[in-house]
């Protein structure tokens, strides 16, 4: 297993300056410096700084080095929070925690390996750097970039955005880019690399990018990444971007947001748009906290980059069929983020570019303040769909609402969401209440109910707790090996995690085990296990139950493969198969007995 592995760079720094590091570091201290915290009990507690809340509910353990907010349940160790906070990568933050506590980092070996990838990248990097420099001089001071300034200014495109987004133009022959780069001597088959050439199926080269205005893409560090590419008329294609490389990944890239980034964390917020045009013409009326996603739909990947910046998350969609398509696709990845995504709704047949042309720069902040959470607008769609004044039409309106809900983490703004489904459909709120219960939803689930109405899924996140409470429950869990009969990938991946954790120093250190994990949601899933405060009074019993549950679970599923190889048996006429699958039905069926027993037998108790 690779440790630390947020960021191939993190490898530069070894694990003994990293144990040394974390070793020396107080989350306690170094979350002060940013947030206002009192003890409570284990725990400090204040107001998150990832999202605006009035009564504080982001939490640090000093014991365990761990923090967590249940309000938008961002969690993690001290390099977390720093990278979160100061928008830092992983070697960075622990760079900046080393010097802070004098540790000296100075004496660390490169590998021959990461020197040559990021020699490799750098070079990329300025061939890209080249090239834009290339169309951008091209639009502005050239004669053969006189039709492309033509069409930027019909577009309401003016000098300075021209200027702030580097644009520039690929002039309409093979072989433009290609002999400049000659000329400067670059050595043409790396080019191909990055897409600006295509090789000829006989021999050499020609240009990617010909006759059409060049939008440079260019990364938070202010390096071009990649090159989107639009014609002057209305042929095709009419949008040309790079292909994906070594340092340009569309579903982590984002378009604009080296201008945009300022803009964001003074107002808090991002407008997120589709295309190059959208972003531009916005920047235009003097919108400036855009960033667009470039065709595709918001990615885990492009979330996680805009909440370095804030939390506060508008995507605008038009009003037909594919605008509210795209918002449902996005609703998922907003809301595993825990971010409280707003939807802005433009009229039908507009685009943010046609759109804030005809209306200017008032008219389009007053469609962006009239923004609705994008929870809100799924919920009326559903609604819409339905006949709600029949009883048939509220049955299927709460059907189809209860996924929506059930994505809400935030208990608070679920319970207001549930009222308000409740007052339009003019039905008991209960009725929704027990209809989520049904559908998996973690979260104080042990007052509700006993272990043995649970479902699968909440027991193994339970098990996780346990073993993250209580070294003696790590243990029991090891001699039942029953880690790996967890269904849920995520949770096995983590359980299996803690065990090696466990044997590998006899105790279960939470900063390193957060390190190991690459998914954002499981190591909030960690903080929040260990943070959350939900009082189990008898261990033994429940860790009992929850064994006992996932064991019967499994015995259930075997029962059933064996009735449908019984039915095959049958219908082959295979008397001897069938009577030995038989026995072995009897055999799980005294288990289910058995597991069923043992529960009512403690639960008598
Ligand atoms: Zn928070």
């Amino acid at each position: 297993m690779s440790k630390w592995r947020n960021s191939t760079l993190a490898d530069y720094i070894p694990d003994d300056k990293l144990e040394e590091i974390k070793d020396r570091v107080s989350i306690v201290e170094v979350i002060s410096d940013y947030v206002s915290l009192k003890k409570l009990g284990k725990n400090y507690k204040g107001l998150c700084p990832f999202h605006s809340e009035k009564t504080p509910s982001f939490m640090v353990n000093e014991e365990k080095q761990i923090f967590h907010c249940f309000g938008c349940n961002t969690g993690g160790n001290v390099f977390n929070f720093l990278m979160k906070m100061d928008r830092l990568s992983f070697p960075e933050a622990a760079r900046g925690l080393a010097r802070r506590y004098g540790i000296d980092l100075s004496k660390i070996k490169i590998s021959e390996a990461d020197k040559r990838e990021s020699l490799k990248r750098e070079w990329l990097f300025e061939l890209n750097e080249l090239a834009a420099s290339y169309y951008h001089n091209l639009l502005i001071n050239e004669n053969e970039g006189k039709e492309a300034r033509e069409y930027l200014r019909q577009r309401g495109i003016g000098n300075d955005v021209i200027i702030d987004h580097r644009l520039g133009y690929a002039q309409n022959s093979w072989d433009g880019l290609l002999k400049f780069l000659l000329k400067k001597g670059v050595p043409l088959s790396r080019v191909s690399e990055v897409g600006l050439i295509i090789p000829k199926k006989a021999q050499g080269f020609y240009d990617r990018f010909r006759g059409r205005v060049i939008f440079p893409i260019i990364n938070i560090h202010d390096k071009v990444i990649g090159f989107g590419g639009r014609v002057l008329d209305n042929s095709l294609p009419k949008y040309l971007n790079s292909p994906e490389s070594s340092i340009y990944n569309k579903s982590n890239s984002l378009y604009g947001l080296k201008v945009a980034k300022d803009f964001i964390r003074s107002e808090d917020r991002v407008i997120v748009v589709e295309g190059y045009f959208d972003l531009l013409s916005l920047n235009q009326y003097n919108i400036k906290n855009v960033a667009a996603t470039l065709g595709t739909s918001l990615t885990t990947g492009h979330i996680r980059i805009l909440r370095r910046y804030t939390n506060n998350i508008i995507t605008v969609f038009d009003a037909d069929e594919a605008g509210k398509k795209a918002a449902a696709r996005s609703l998922d990845v907003l809301l595993k983020h825990g971010t409280s995504p707003k939807i802005a709704v433009l009229p039908s047949g507009f685009d943010p570019d046609s759109f804030v042309r005809k209306v200017g720069e008032k008219g389009f902040k007053e469609i962006i303040a009239g923004s609705i959470p994008l929870i809100e607008f799924a919920i009326n769609e559903v609604i819409k769909k339905h006949d709600i004044s029949s009883v048939e039409g509220k049955v299927k309106i709460i059907e189809d609402v209860t996924p929506i809900l059930s994505k809400i983490e935030n208990k608070i703004e679920r319970d207001i969401y549930i009222q308000r489904v409740s007052n339009r459909l003019d039905i008991k709120e209960d009725t929704i209440v027990s209809r989520l219960l049904k559908t998996k939803k973690p979260g104080g689930v042990l007052q509700e109910k006993g272990v043995q109405s649970m479902d699968e899924d909440i027991v193994e996140k339970l098990l996780l707790k346990l073993m993250l409470l209580n070294s003696e429950v790590v243990h029991r869990i090891q001699e039942e090996a029953i880690i790996e009969e967890f269904v849920n990938k995520q949770y096995k991946e983590i359980g299996l995690l803690l065990l090696e954790e466990f044997n590998r120093q006899g105790r279960i250190d939470l900063g390193r085990v957060i390190n190991c994990l690459e998914d954002e949601s499981s190591k909030s899933l960690i903080s929040q296990l260990s943070i959350e405060k939900e009082s189990i009074e008898d261990v033994p019993k429940i860790l009992k139950d929850c064994i006992n549950k996932i064991r019967m679970h499994k015995v259930d599923e075997e029962i059933k493969i064996l009735d449908i190889k019984i039915k095959e048996a049958d219908e082959k006429k295979d008397e001897v198969l069938q009577r030995e699958f038989l026995i072995s039905r009897q055999e799980l069926k005294n288990k289910q007995i058995n597991y069923r027993q043992a529960f009512s037998r403690h639960n008598d108790a």
